[in-house]
């Protein structure tokens, strides 16, 4: 049962990361209270993809991605019908021989870690994805990924942690974050044991040091076409955006969406806190998108949105106690990661947090690895 007026936990923030905390925390029987400073699934987690996605470039990023992959793939028969669960298969495209050598290295990667993933030929491409230019090298296809829609998610894993007595306040902003305490926007001082810093994007406003960044990206949706395209097709290039020193980046990502609808993305920009829609950048994510699926530009896109990714300097998250406050746990900064991480964030956090034996080491997202 939720203690309102001194809860053992309060997780600021109901975005995919902190609803995913306060559903482990509360299932380990701590009475939880989630604030969150507009609505859950609001934040970064309603401007994401939402593709479930297992990813290779470190050991850490990769034990991380696929711990929550298979935490997600056991949820299936259990999320409600608008989560739009489905497992999504990913095509990994390599335009040129010199990609295609980076597909074989990456298949080998996946293979020696028991994650399955089959190199395709440039016919076997086609013939999967006849919309596609002609003449491109190959792919991997890793079969396991999945896609959702996130914000849904997020309220799903909220009303489970509700169901094991914790209790979520909208509309509500933390202004301070104490050891032992939160103080509101309103003024109101809620005293705890434990405090969670799960404001995604926000979450260095709360906590000073913390390194976390804005990064905003760009997204656009077409009207409904089904089978326009089946998998989820990201250009290899893709990798070397989410690690460019360029101020700005795009990368051929698309997303057929459960509704027929497609999901073109994605952009990258260090411009702090600026939301508006970068006309320049847009242009290019988009012919970026044609350049790939020339028949794209036949289709009615209907909406154009942004969201801030929460950056961190070595593009993994932080989850794990923060020295400086004693009580102060951190989950955030997952960049572009943060819905597939979700759920394994959440779990180690609430293991760690409870002194349980973590099913992951913790210390690669350890906060004070960061620390200068
Ligand atoms: C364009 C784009 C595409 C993406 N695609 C994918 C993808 O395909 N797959 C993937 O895994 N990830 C993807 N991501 C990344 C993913 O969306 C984020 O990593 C994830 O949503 C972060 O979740 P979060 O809960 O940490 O943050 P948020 O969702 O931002 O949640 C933080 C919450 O904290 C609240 N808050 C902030 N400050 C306060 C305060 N002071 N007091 C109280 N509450 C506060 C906010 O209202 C918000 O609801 C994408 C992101 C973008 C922008």
């Amino acid at each position: 049962m939720t203690r309102r007026s001194h809860p053992d936990v309060v997780v600021v923030g109901g975005g995919i990361v902190g609803a995913a905390c306060a559903w482990y925390l509360a299932a380990e029987g701590l009475a939880v209270l989630v604030l969150d400073a507009g609505f859950p699934g609001g934040g970064a987690t309603g401007a994401g993809m939402g593709h479930l996605v297992v990813m290779d470039e470190t050991e850490a990023q990769f034990a991380l991605t696929s711990y929550s992959l298979e935490l997600w793939t056991a949820l299936a028969n259990e999320l409600s019908a608008d989560c739009q669960d489905e497992p999504r298969s990913t095509l990994w495209i390599a335009a040129d021989e010199e990609e295609l050598a980076l597909v074989e290295a990456k298949a080998e990667f996946y293979h020696r870690r028991g994650v399955a993933a089959e190199v395709l030929s440039s016919s076997e491409l086609a013939g999967e994805e006849p919309e596609l230019r002609p003449g491109l090298a190959g792919a991997l296809h890793v079969p396991g990924d999945r896609v959702i829609y996130p914000p849904a998610a997020a309220r799903w894993l909220l009303d489970r942690a509700v169901e094991k007595g914790a209790a979520v306040q909208t509309d509500c902003r933390v202004e301070e974050i104490g050891s032992g305490w939160v103080r509101t926007a309103r003024g109101e001082k809620i005293s705890c044991d434990l405090v969670v810093n799960a404001a995604g994007p926000e979450a260095p406003r709360l906590t000073s040091g913390l390194p976390v960044e804005p990064r905003k990206g760009h997204l656009a949706i077409t009207e409904r076409y089904p089978e326009f395209c089946r998998h989820q097709l990201v250009e290899l290039g893709y990798l070397k955006s989410t690690h460019t020193e360029a101020a700005d980046s795009v990368a051929f990502n698309i997303q057929p969406r459960a509704t027929g609808q497609q999901l073109i993305g994605s952009s990258r920009e260090l411009v702090g806190w600026d939301l508006s829609i970068n006309r320049r950048l847009l242009a290019a994510m988009i012919r970026r998108a044609f350049d790939y699926l020339p028949r794209l530009a036949e289709l009615q896109v209907i909406r154009v949105w942004t969201g801030f990714r929460p950056a961190t300097p070595d593009g993994l998250p932080l989850i794990g106690p923060w020295p400086a406050i004693d009580g102060l746990w951190i989950a955030a900064g997952h960049e572009g990661l943060g819905i597939t991480m979700a759920l394994g964030t959440g779990r180690l956090l609430a293991e760690c947090m409870v002194g349980r034996q973590p099913s992951l080491d913790p210390a690669p997202y350890e906060p004070a690895r960061l620390e200068s």
